[in-house]
């Protein structure tokens, strides 16, 4: 079949949705940055399209950067669509009902830097989630005595080092699959693993010289076609799911949504249900915006508008009543059902992430639905008890409810990712409230649990 008469065929391959994780600085972005890059020098004209929050890489572009690698013929999937926004933090916001919207993610580690906390982090959140993954072993053009060479697979690369440079880098990647070793993940160079589903394969790469690049795709593509190919099939023409990245105030149209499309289509003028801080919001698609080409970006206009985009796809909606969306929420085309059945499954969409609160505990805030469900369940794997978890910025209200816990008990908020505002920090210092605020969440749970017990130690 050739393109023309899939591209809307009910049941069509959606293309897989990759993230990227990892401890800062460790070249989560100029992997990101080199694959597309990549993709832009091999291919062809059109090579990648960019998105709102993604851009994607068709199957002939992967084939033609992982070169003899990757025999187009052997995949039906499209492409790969990455989420342009790197770190575990856009990973959490991106949930999708019943676990992470990403299909696969690739963890990326500094060789020279190992495991590192947020590295730590990811992992965790992957395991949790049961995203299937694999790990770049990123900067290996550091080792020293490197001989470089981007033109082969970094298999025979690695295999034509000098004995000194291959000793360096053993050394170093087996301590990283000793690593995930110790979180429960068997792992092994990725030439090595048979079953990418039972080992988790790691890819010696350099963002900086390309090397490893064409095998890591190689490695995905392998991994979402073999293993997960079910979560592709999708009716990409029935009703649009998706979920908001991004809340923002647009030039020309107020308030819009960035949102990741998982499932189906959306079109200008469909109704729309979007998951908020109160009760869902109901309205109607005024306008789909995608990316300008660069070359077009000379005038004023960012976006163009189009009539419809199709999983899986970043778009931008602007609708009116969009001002409480929330980041990590649902979005859900309501087609041939009724209002009132969509906006149900909206809601037990959210109430999924709703929090089991105590009456006593620390108050919890979150940029997002998805990292404030990731925080929460770390609060409750440190049986730390939560009194209320909410997404938003620390304010005034928010210092209040930690002073109603009992006296002789703490009063903490813990926010992660959000600003505290200057009136809610002088009223926590005014009335004893502690504050932790932090984007590492096993920083906060570490932080919280050191207050608690020097503040036990001097009650002795
Ligand atoms: P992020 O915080 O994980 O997104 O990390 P960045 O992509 O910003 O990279 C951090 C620094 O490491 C930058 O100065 C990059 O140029 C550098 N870097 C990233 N990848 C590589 C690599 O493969 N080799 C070398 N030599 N430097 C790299």
């Amino acid at each position: 079949m050739s393109d023309a008469d899939t591209t809307d065929d009910p049941g069509d391959l959606r293309t897989p949705i990759v993230a990227v994780l990892g401890h800062v600085d460790h070249g989560k972005t100029s992997l990101l940055d080199k694959i597309r890059g990549s993709a832009v020098i091999e291919g062809e004209a059109g090579a990648i399209t960019q998105h709102i929050g993604a851009t994607a890489v068709p199957l002939d572009t992967v084939s033609e950067v992982a070169g003899s690698l990757v025999d187009p013929t052997e995949f039906d999937l499209p492409g790969l669509l990455f989420i342009d926004t790197p770190g575990h933090h856009s990973f959490s916001t991106l949930r999708s009902r019943g676990g992470a919207l990403a299909d696969i993610a690739i963890l990326v580690v500094d060789v020279n830097d190992g495991f590192q906390p947020q590295t730590e982090e990811a992992v965790r959140i992957l395991k949790d989630t049961g995203t299937p993954f694999v790990v770049a072993a990123n900067k290996v053009d550091t080792t020293p005595g490197w001989n470089p060479n981007p033109d082969s697979p970094i298999q025979q690369t690695y295999e034509a080092q000098s004995d000194r440079a291959r000793s360096d880098l053993d050394e170093a990647l087996y301590e990283l699959i000793g690593e995930m070793s110790d979180h429960g993940f068997s792992s092994d160079l990725y030439w090595r693993v048979q079953n990418f589903q039972k080992n988790v394969g790691v890819i010696p790469v350099s963002a900086e010289t390309g090397e490893g690049v064409p095998d890591l795709l190689t490695v995905l593509m392998g991994l979402a076609q073999r293993y997960m190919k079910a979560e592709m099939e999708v009716d990409v023409a029935g009703p649009g799911a998706g979920t908001v990245l991004e809340v923002k105030d647009e030039q020309g149209f107020g308030k819009t949504v960035d949102v990741i499309l998982y499932d189906g289509t959306v079109r200008s003028g469909d109704t729309v249900v979007v998951g908020a801080q109160n009760d869902p919001i109901v309205t109607e698609v005024r306008a789909l915006l995608k990316p300008r080409e660069l070359a077009e970006i000379r005038t004023e206009k960012r976006f163009d508008d189009v009539d419809s985009m199709q999983a899986a796809a970043g778009l931008k909606i602007a609708a009116p009543d969009l001002d409480d969306a929330m980041p990590g929420a649902p979005v859900r085309v309501v087609g041939d059902r009724s209002v009132e059945e969509v906006v149900a499954e909206v809601e037990a969409e959210l109430a999924e992430v709703a929090v089991e609160t105590e009456e006593e505990g620390v108050v919890v805030k979150a940029d997002t639905l998805g990292s404030l469900e990731a925080l929460v369940n770390a609060l409750e794997e440190a049986e730390i008890p939560v009194m209320s978890a909410e997404v938003g910025d620390v304010a005034p209200r928010d210092v209040a409810m930690a002073t109603t816990v009992d006296e002789d008990k703490h009063h903490v908020l813990l926010g992660f990712n959000v600003d505290v505002l200057p009136a809610a920090a002088e009223k926590a210092e005014n009335e004893d409230v502690r504050i932790f605020d932090s984007d590492v969440i096993y920083q906060l749970v570490e932080d919280y649990e050191a207050f608690v017990e020097e503040r036990e130690r001097a009650q002795k």
